[in-house]
């Protein structure tokens, strides 16, 4: 349906009615926000409303029911006056407003878009192992907000993709529900607005933003821990819009347990939703997004090259990004050995021929059905041996870490038993045809 559903409404009562009976009670109303279940009209005048809704609430449902084919449930809500003329004065007042600060026209409560990043989209957002459940429950809140996932929790390392999630949904509901109001915002700002409200002596404003919100999208929540009067405020804004039904979607660079600076009360509300992680990306994934981002910058590159670099930087697509930059404006033919120099900077995962010590013992681990704690275990069942002893002389092979290092990895070995563990693999895989078999198997599976 086009247009708000309130102009709809408008439409067919003005049909209905006499112009002055029109003119007199619902010229000034407006919509503040709309979703499947509620619609909230507002009035600036507290006669206007209660005549309205004893005397036409029953046909404004009956009209609601007609165009949408659901029960809708109405508030009719007026404009607090006072709240309104401190709002529009201080709005006057501040020849420079502030970004994200709202306005109030003709009644209605409008709230700025934020800035969003138009390549923050779902059809930028390669899909893989590590994000497919957030990816679809993102999806999800975007087609369906206050429905399924709420809250929706997305947690995970640096540049990892939360924030292309969350803008996503919000440019998705921007594009195709554009009747809701829908509330991007990093913490931090958050954080700043209750701050100045607090010293302004004047909440008002900012209750109003944010509680008559369809979804609430919290970026980086990490960043209200420990501050005291953002979680009380917090806390009463997510309950606000939870109980009637709104979206709230939250990132964070951990999970809820580990914010062990929020109260209680916000880390349970947390959990009654989707709790959801964001993993860095396998291998697979890395070489797609790689191959996006070259084609979107234009920059042409080989297999192998594409894999030389999805194979050095594993753990963050921000680092990847940054590499694709630099070889776009490096000013010499893409070779391994030009990319191995260009993009030094960028791989700090202690890596050499490509893996990280995680992904060799995840393969290693899988390869013989067992647990990585298992590798690390003192067991010494003959089972677990030789896996242990692979992982070890894999890692020594093939990453940059010490002998010390490796053994603190493998359940706190010292380093003799790490050399012992590679030389025993040397010497194995020189004579037994069996271990030359598995060692070449685990090459094939991490891509040596
Ligand atoms: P985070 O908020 O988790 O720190 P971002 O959302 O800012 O990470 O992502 C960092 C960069 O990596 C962004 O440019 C983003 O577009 C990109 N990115 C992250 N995940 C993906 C993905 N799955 N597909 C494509 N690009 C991604
Ligand atoms: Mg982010």
């Amino acid at each position: 349906m086009k247009g708000s559903l309130w102009n709809h409404v408008l439409n067919e009562l003005k049909i209905n009615l006499n112009p002055q009976t029109y003119e007199t009670w619902f010229a000034e109303s407006s919509m503040v926000s709309s979703s499947k279940e509620r619609l909230i009209v507002e009035f600036n005048d507290r006669r206007i409303r209660d005549h309205v809704e004893s005397r036409y609430s029953s046909q404004i449902s009956a009209i609601i029911h007609d165009l949408s084919g659901k029960n809708v449930k109405i508030d009719y809500i007026v404009t607090d006056d006072s709240i309104e003329s401190s709002l529009v004065n201080k709005n006057q007042a501040k020849s420079d407003r502030e970004a994200g600060s709202i306005t109030i026209k003709n009644g209605i409560v409008e709230i700025p878009k934020a800035r969003l990043n138009p390549r923050f989209d779902f059809s930028k957002f390669v899909v893989g192992s590590n994000n497919q459940i957030a990816h679809a429950a993102s999806l999800s809140v975007a087609q369906n907000p206050g429905n399924q996932y709420n809250p929706l929790f997305i947690w995970g390392g640096v540049g990892l993709g939360k924030t292309h999630l969350l803008q996503a949904i919000c440019q998705k509901l921007e594009h195709e529900k554009s009747y809701l109001k829908v509330l991007y915002i990093h913490s931090e700002q958050f954080v700043n607005e209750i701050v100045t409200a607090i010293r302004q002596g004047d909440t008002s404003h900012f209750k109003l933003k944010y509680r008559f919100v369809d979804v609430l999208l919290i970026d980086d929540i990490q960043f209200i821990q420990g501050k005291d009067q953002t979680q009380i405020e917090f806390f009463h804004t997510f309950d606000t819009l939870y109980q009637s039904g709104r979206q709230i979607v939250i990132s964070s660079d951990r999970p809820p347990k580990k914010l062990t600076l929020l109260t209680d009360r916000i880390r349970t509300r947390f959990e009654w939703g989707l709790i959801t992680k964001i993993s860095p990306p396998d291998l697979e994934t890395r070489v797609a997004i790689i191959q996006n981002k070259a084609s979107e910058e234009g920059i042409e590159l080989d297999n192998e090259i594409l894999y030389f670099i999805a194979k050095r930087i594993t753990s963050n697509i921000r680092a990847i990004e940054g590499a694709l930059t630099t070889l776009k404006f490096a000013d010499e033919e893409i070779s391994k050995e030009s990319a191995a120099r260009l993009l030094k900077d960028f791989m700090t995962d202690r890596l050499e021929e490509g893996l990280s010590i995680d992904e060799i013992r995840n393969e290693i681990a899988s390869y013989f059905s067992i647990s990585t704690q298992e590798l690390d275990s003192k067991s010494r069942e003959g089972r677990l041996i030789l896996p242990r002893f692979l992982a070890i002389y894999f890692t020594c092979k093939y990453t940059k870490l010490s002998t010390k290092e490796i053994g603190q990895h493998f359940g706190g070995r010292d380093h003799s038993t790490i050399i012992n563990a590679r030389q025993e693999i040397e010497k194995k895989s020189k004579k037994d045809s069996q271990t030359m078999e598995i060692i070449k198997a685990l090459e094939q599976k991490l891509n040596i």
